[in-house]
């Protein structure tokens, strides 16, 4: 029998559990100016949790409690503007392995 290598994501990242710290956000953007200069806003789809997001002003919203710590915003942004950091001790995510 030929062993299903395919990964389901959604049904991976619905069993990480998040402790989510409500007073800090780990993730900024440098400048706001840069973003609405950015024509492609490749954060827009490199996120694999959809982090970032567009409002009705072009402005980027950060969702980052859905955050997966997975460094790719670091060197995603073409223009180096997202701040990048672990949450805080005691907040984050949690991966359920097995
Ligand atoms: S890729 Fe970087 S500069 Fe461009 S919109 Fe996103 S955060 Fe802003
Ligand atoms: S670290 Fe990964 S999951 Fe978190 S915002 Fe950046 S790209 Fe998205």
């Amino acid at each position: 029998m030929v062993k299903d290598i395919y990964v389901n994501i959604d049904e991976k990242i619905s069993s990480v559990k998040f402790f989510v710290d409500e007073e800090y956000c780990h993730l900024k953007i440098k400048s706001e100016e840069v973003c609405l200069n950015c024509e492609r806003k490749p954060c827009l789809s490199f996120c694999p949790a959809g982090v970032y997001r567009l409002d009705s002003n072009g402005k980027i919203l950060i969702n980052y409690q859905a955050c997966l710590e997975c460094g790719s915003c670091r060197v995603g942004c073409p223009f180096n503007n997202i701040l990048w950091d672990y949450p805080r001790g005691g907040f984050g995510l949690n991966y359920k392995f097995g």
